[in-house]
């Protein structure tokens, strides 16, 4: 055994330090990123936050609308050819703003090369809670090698020789965070895990020595999260429960106490379990929770809120482009991120207050 005394981060132990600008208006900073990749020898543009693979999340009506905003959607692995088919026949523009998501099963990847080849998505996101098993390598190189012009997307993982071990295998991108998720149970069911942040610093430093790139994946409540993530060098940052309880999300809205919700769970709770596979195996434990939270409506308004907070970040560090932005980062630590006094107090309804 042995214990690493440095500390290690997270989004609540910092905040990004204002600095100098000329800039004179949000209106100024672009949000849009282009991207090579290291292996495909595709370039994509957009504003890179991506809509988790999750049931709730990744759905094809999320899809449609992040599209209209240039974000990007990792569709969940269940989704059928046929919804992808009637759904593309007529938003063909969606297309550019997709990832197929694939588990490493043997079915699965027969259901993905379906996918690719009927549906023509052109990245990829290979997904499994722990990254670090050979078994997982092995099939990142079996899909490289099956598609060597794909974007492929893979994790997760948090340290820096895993992400090398994933890029050098194959992967365009490799997907960060063990633990931080909002409805993620690992942390306490195994003890394991990384703080985020330190873990995004530490494997974009990793992955861009070779070229790589790493979406920060889990543990953003706030548009000040996502701030961070990017200051910190995520080249994408991946949203689970931010874009939870819209329109857009799978499920229906439900009463209670007078208020609305939709029901989010973990890709790894009994009830995903229960759903997908009739039970959870006698061998593992549940790794994920269900719970309730608030409708929220159309997700337009979030995303306008998610965009309008990340451009007001680029302008206190007078950033015009949300690629300077981590190279006009200096964090500080704090051990105090925002007053409270009305939190408990007072409940509003505005859009954006969490
Ligand atoms: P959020 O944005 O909600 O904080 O985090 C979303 C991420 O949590 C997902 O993209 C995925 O990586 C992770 N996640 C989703 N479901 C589960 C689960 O059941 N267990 C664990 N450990 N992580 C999950």
């Amino acid at each position: 055994m042995r214990i690493e005394q440095e500390v290690k981060l997270d989004f609540k132990d910092v905040l990004i330090r204002p600095k100098r600008s000329t800039l004179t208006s949000r209106a100024e900073v672009d949000l849009v990123r282009e991207f090579k990749f290291k292996h495909s020898d595709q370039t994509w543009s957009g504003v890179p936050i991506i809509a988790s693979n999750m049931d709730h999340t990744g759905t094809l009506a999320m899809a449609k609308v992040l599209g209209q905003h240039q974000l990007l959607t990792a569709t969940h692995k269940f989704m059928l050819e046929a919804d992808w088919l009637s759904f593309l026949r007529e938003n063909p523009e969606a297309l550019n703003y997709c990832f197929v998501s694939s588990g490493t099963g043997e079915k699965d990847f027969n259901n993905l090369q379906n996918i690719i080849e009927n549906v023509g998505v052109q990245m990829i996101c290979l997904d499994v809670a722990n990254g670090y098993s050979q078994h997982f390598v092995n099939f990142v190189r079996k899909v490289r090698a099956a598609f060597p012009q794909h974007v492929i997307m893979a994790g997760n993982v948090v340290t820096g020789e895993m992400v090398e071990e994933l890029i050098i295998s194959g992967a365009d991108i490799v997907k960060i965070g063990i633990g931080p998720g909002s409805v993620c149970t690992t942390r306490s069911k195994t003890g394991v895990g990384y703080p985020q942040l330190s873990a995004i610093i530490e494997c974009a430093d990793a992955a861009h020595g070779l070229k790589g790139l790493v979406c920060a994946d889990g543990g953003c409540t706030v548009p000040g999260d996502i701030a961070k993530a990017f200051a910190a060098g995520a080249d994408f940052v991946m949203l689970g429960g931010m874009f939870g309880g819209h329109d857009e999300s799978t499920g229906e809205v439900i009463e209670k106490n007078g208020k609305q919700y939709k029901r989010f769970y973990g890709m790894s709770s009994t009830e995903a379990m229960n759903k997908y596979h009739g039970k959870i195996a006698d061998y593992r434990a549940s790794e994920g929770k269900s719970v309730y939270v608030p409708y929220r409506g159309p997700v337009t308004d979030t995303v306008l809120d998610v965009l309008g907070g990340l451009r007001s970040s680029c302008t206190y560090v007078g950033a015009q482009t949300l690629k300077e932005l981590s190279k006009r980062t200096t964090f500080i630590r704090v051990s105090q991120q925002i007053n409270e006094i009305f939190n408990t107090t007072l409940i509003t309804d505005s859009i954006g207050d969490r």
